[in-house]
């Protein structure tokens, strides 16, 4: 790397928390690049639906992107709740006054998250170098490469249908254990997952036992299928600084312990590592007092999922259609005087999964 190539503030990685934090480099005057090693944006990604929650804070997530400087250049769609299914009880049916989450489409696809990233990412002067592994050593990197390991796994088909706009969520240890399956459907296009914490090595049994299950219970027609998957990565650790290099998004652990709704995570932690650069901020006090709180409470909301199964999964259905459901996952996803009672027997029951390189 020659002396002039210092001067650019180096990105490696191109998911959403590299390409939020190269625009917002950008727009404080900073020249950035961005180097990714697979050859186009959203390579893990395949046209699914995805949800950028919208529950955890008060204000709206897309005033927060566009707080933060990101343009909705993309498919964005709100989504007030939906039916949940939980063993040996009917589906119960969701409603929310404010949207719940907002459908974004992931991938190199059209209208998705990752190109209107990019999209807006190029309009800035912004190079993004495909293909590439960042092999500097000198200068300020941010590094957003991604999960780093797995803690849990998500397969899907992307599909086409004559259905209306729904939203289906299921928990049942037979189909996603300690996890939970998912159907999308938006203008006759559907994304059908399950997402698995545990016995991920039978994965194809709980992919068959998912279709099936919404094939019989929700009567669904499937054409063109396509299918999908990745993995999900979630630790704490101490600090996300070293040697220069800020470590930002899921590659840094920042991802929902408890459903694995780290979109929202990516964004903001690629908007805090450019703003810690830009204005001189300690970012490990920009993400302990921004995220921290609330990765610990999704530690300890793991662990109680996983503790009670089946029972815990009735409970939270019927919790669900009472009330408020926004209000509900919002007390649940911040932090309570309970939860950082239970804190360190959820930090030790997951250590192994806590500790990295
Ligand atoms: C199937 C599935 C469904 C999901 N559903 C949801 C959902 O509904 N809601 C939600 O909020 N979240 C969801 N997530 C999680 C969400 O997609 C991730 O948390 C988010 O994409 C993380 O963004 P990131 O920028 O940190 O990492 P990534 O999106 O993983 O991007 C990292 C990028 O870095 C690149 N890279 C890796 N190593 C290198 C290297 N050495 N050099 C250069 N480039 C490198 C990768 O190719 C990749 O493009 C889902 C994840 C999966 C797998």
């Amino acid at each position: 790397m020659d002396s002039k190539e210092e001067n650019y503030i180096n990105i490696v990685g191109a998911g959403p928390a590299g390409l939020t934090a190269a625009i917002v480099l950008a727009k404080y005057g900073y020249k950035a690049r961005v180097y990714e090693i697979s050859p186009d944006i959203g390579h893990r990604m395949n046209g699914d639906f995805q949800g950028l929650e919208n529950w955890s804070s008060d204000k709206n997530i897309i005033s927060l992107l566009k707080d933060i400087g990101i343009d909705i250049n993309f498919l964005c769609v709100p989504y007030y709740g939906g039916d949940v299914h939980a063993p040996k009880m009917a589906p119960l049916e969701i409603k929310s006054e404010k949207p719940i989450f907002y459908l974004v489409k992931r991938g190199n696809t059209e209208g998705s998250l990752d190109n209107g990233l990019k999209e807006q990412a190029l309009s800035l002067g912004i190079k993004i170098f495909f293909n590439t592994r960042f092999e500097g050593s000198s200068g300020k990197t941010i590094i957003t490469t991604g999960p780093k390991r797995t803690d849990f796994i998500a397969v899907g088909i992307t599909f086409d249908t004559e259905m209306s706009n729904r939203a289906v969520v299921v928990f049942d240890d037979k189909i996603a254990p300690k996890g939970y399956a998912y159907m999308i459907i938006n203008d006759t296009l559907g994304t059908m997952a399950t997402v698995i914490y545990r016995d991920r090595k039978n994965v194809k049994k709980y992919f068959k036992n998912m279709v099936d299950f919404f094939k019989n219970k929700k009567n669904i027609n499937i054409k063109n299928d396509k299918k999908f998957g990745g993995r999900g990565n979630f630790f704490i650790r101490d600090t996300n600084v070293h040697n220069e290099k800020i470590y930002a998004g899921e590659s840094a652990g920042f991802q929902d312990c408890l459903w694995g709704f780290g979109m929202r995570y990516a964004i903001l932690s690629g908007y805090m590592a450019a703003k810690s650069i830009a204005s001189g901020l300690d970012y490990d006090l920009l993400w302990k007092r921004e995220l921290k709180p609330m990765l610990e409470t999704s530690l300890v909301n793991r662990y109680l999922f996983e503790k009670f199964g089946n029972i815990g999964y009735r409970y939270l259905v019927k919790k669900f259609t009472k009330g408020n459901p926004r209000d509900f996952l919002k007390r649940n996803y911040n932090q309570s005087l309970l939860k950082n009672l239970i804190l360190p027997i959820a930090k030790s029951r997951y250590k192994a999964e806590q500790t990295t390189s």
